[in-house]
């Protein structure tokens, strides 16, 4: 931590970590990569990046960072996961690889790939009603969609009514990447309503 403001981890194991290192840059929010128990330990936070969740789930063991992770996790860690990162923080996963673990967190349950592959990716742009202001541009590939949102509160729509956005508590969890549609709201919001509030 630097003063009062956080040092959010960008965990880099796999996927989309540069984009999202590019929207902190613009935000002015200090970050650094998360490979190994050490460097989770140093951080205020922790995003988990989208991309392949069954390679991530994977890399977290062989990165012997997994159980360190769950651990800080439910103790509170402000997280925000975007995509597969979402996957990641599901307690339910459907449409999983065999084998395939989440680290847990929110009490929902996640289908990945919900969107089939006809309907690969896609952008959009969705109502966060936490946020407000203009709609959220949004990209989605090969997204996941909460089919139970459990006890999360919900915070993101699709029209047609899917859920792509919850939180619970210190966690975010988003099927889309603001991250890939230079959008730099979400990720303010998280770090001003979330994490900076979980430092005092
Ligand atoms: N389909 C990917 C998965 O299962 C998620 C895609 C993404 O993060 N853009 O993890």
């Amino acid at each position: 931590m630097a003063g009062n403001s956080p040092l959010v981890g960008v965990l880099a194991l796999q996927g989309d970590v540069r984009e999202h290192e590019r929207v902190l840059d613009e935000l002015g929010i200090e970050h650094s990569p998360v490979r190994t128990v050490d460097q989770l330990g140093e951080v205020n936070a922790l995003i988990i990046p989208g991309g392949e969740s069954g390679v991530i789930d994977k890399l977290t063991r062989i990165f012997d960072v997994r159980d360190a992770l769950i651990d800080r996790i439910q103790g509170g860690l402000p997280v925000l996961g975007t995509c597969a990162g979402l996957i990641m923080l599901a307690d339910r996963l459907t449409g999983g690889l065999v084998g395939q673990q989440t680290l847990g967190g929110l009490d929902v349950t996640v289908e990945r790939n919900a969107f089939g592959s006809q309907v690969d990716s896609f952008e959009t742009t969705i109502d966060m009603p936490p946020i407000g202001g203009a709609p959220i541009r949004s990209s989605f590939i090969r997204a996941p969609i909460v089919r139970d949102a459990g006890s999360a509160e919900i915070i993101a729509t699709l029209p047609s009514g899917e859920i792509v956005g919850v939180r619970q508590g210190n966690i975010v969890g988003i099927s889309f990447h603001p991250e890939v549609s230079n959008e730099v709201r979400v990720h303010e919001w998280w770090v001003r309503t979330v994490v900076t509030p979980a430092l005092q």
